[in-house]
């Protein structure tokens, strides 16, 4: 044993002022403790998510940087980061839902949020029911004293429906009714979740930072914004009661992804369209659901709102085919993998069959669904991939 000074478990840190420096990239701040100078600057500094630097879970000088960027994207005034898309979805159900509530939801919900729905709600004493995406009317009939929430979904992940967006916002805002979107779609840059029109908006946008804000498949994130300060005191403080934090060097990832990202979304945009119009025309194929075609569920309401309709298509291959078959289709691209999320560089493909335990819209489409997700390949590649794929299936 040495002396206390010479110990190496007895650190003596210096102070480590900021220094004078500009560059563009962001600094990673890893910290989870942050030192105070004495009890009083210990006292004056409170928890306060998204402000000051007080413990590494509440939020660091890198992931404030990140905040501000998505409240950028999103045009929100507040944002809060989740480690998940599905943590983000998590902390708006936790912050909003009591005992005796109901949340409304599409057919076409993001699959997680209504497993943690269907898991969590009678644990709250809460419940949820199905609506139409499509039909605004409809849904404004449903809201009844106890609804608290509705989720929205443009456009839907697997059959990609895209809702009367205006016409749902405008029936809850007339019935003082929440409205959450899931914009991981629509990334901010297909349309301004705040502002879709018409003067209306929705009330909290959600976003799956995982997906087009990285871009790299290689970071997990979550966002949730919103223009409502009552709102956000309530989000704050759910996302600090559950503990959820994001790491600096997962902050800096998306940090690099966020200037290609508008680039990336047009350019899988253009893939995809191009496509599945090609794909449209194949015998093999029954429809191809993407909001930009004409015929595709919810395609005036596209029309009226959005810029751009994202990296995914949905090809439903005729009746004739057993699941195998198209398995085997599946099994035989090259330059597609088989694997989930999207917005990445790798092209992917999943296949989907609507099981009628499946509470959500697929099985209308038929069994026989394959959804393609595009990534930064060149599209004549992917075609011919598709095409050497379909051999396998006969005419
Ligand atoms: C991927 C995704 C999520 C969840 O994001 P994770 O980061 O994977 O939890 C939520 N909503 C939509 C629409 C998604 O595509």
């Amino acid at each position: 044993m040495t002396g206390r000074a010479s110990s190496t478990n007895s650190y003596r840190f210096p102070r480590v002022a900021v220094a004078d420096w500009d560059a563009f990239p962001v600094g990673v701040f890893k910290a989870s403790t942050v030192f105070f100078r004495d009890t009083a600057e210990l006292r004056r500094r409170r928890i306060d998510v998204g402000h000051g630097y007080y413990y590494g879970l509440h939020g660091t000088p890198t992931t404030r940087a990140l905040v501000d960027r998505v409240r950028e994207i999103e045009g929100a005034r507040q944002c809060l980061l989740a480690p998940s898309g599905l943590a983000a979805l998590a902390i708006v159900n936790a912050a909003l839902l009591e005992a005796g509530d109901e949340v409304l939801v599409p057919h076409n919900l993001y699959s997680y949020n209504r497993d943690l729905l269907r898991h969590f709600l009678p644990k709250w004493s809460a419940t949820y029911r199905v609506y139409d995406p499509l039909d605004s009317r409809a849904l404004g009939a449903m809201i009844g004293p106890a609804t608290k929430l509705v989720w929205i979904e443009a456009a839907g992940s697997v059959t990609l429906e895209f809702p009367d967006l205006r016409g749902l916002i405008r029936e809850c805002r007339e019935r003082d009714v929440v409205t959450a979107l899931d914009n991981t779609w629509g990334a901010g840059i297909s349309f301004r979740p705040f502002d879709v029109g018409d003067g209306l908006g929705v009330d909290i946008s959600v976003q799956a930072l995982t997906k087009y804000a990285s871009g790299g498949a290689d970071v997990l994130m979550g966002s949730v914004a919103t223009n409502s300060e009552s709102l956000f005191r309530d989000l704050r403080e759910a996302n600090l009661y559950l503990g959820y934090g994001v790491g600096a060097n997962d902050a800096e990832l998306v940090l690099r992804g966020l200037p290609s990202m508008r680039h990336r979304y047009e350019l899988q945009d253009r893939s995809t369209l191009a496509l599945a119009r090609w794909m449209q025309t194949l015998p093999q194929v029954q429809r191809v659901l993407h909001p930009a075609l004409e015929g595709s569920p919810g395609h005036a309401y596209w029309k009226q709102t959005c810029r751009g309709s994202a990296c995914l298509f949905t090809a439903v291959l005729r009746e004739r085919y057993g699941r195998e078959q198209v398995d085997a289709f599946v099994d035989s691209l090259r330059l597609y993998r088989i694997g989930l999320s999207w917005a990445g560089p790798m092209s992917l493909a999943v296949p989907y069959d609507g099981q009628p335990e499946d509470e959500s819209q697929v099985g209308l489409y038929g069994t026989n669904l394959v959804r393609f997700a595009q990534g930064l390949e060149d599209v004549e590649d992917l075609q011919a991939d598709i095409e050497q794929a379909l051999t396998v299936l006969s005419r």
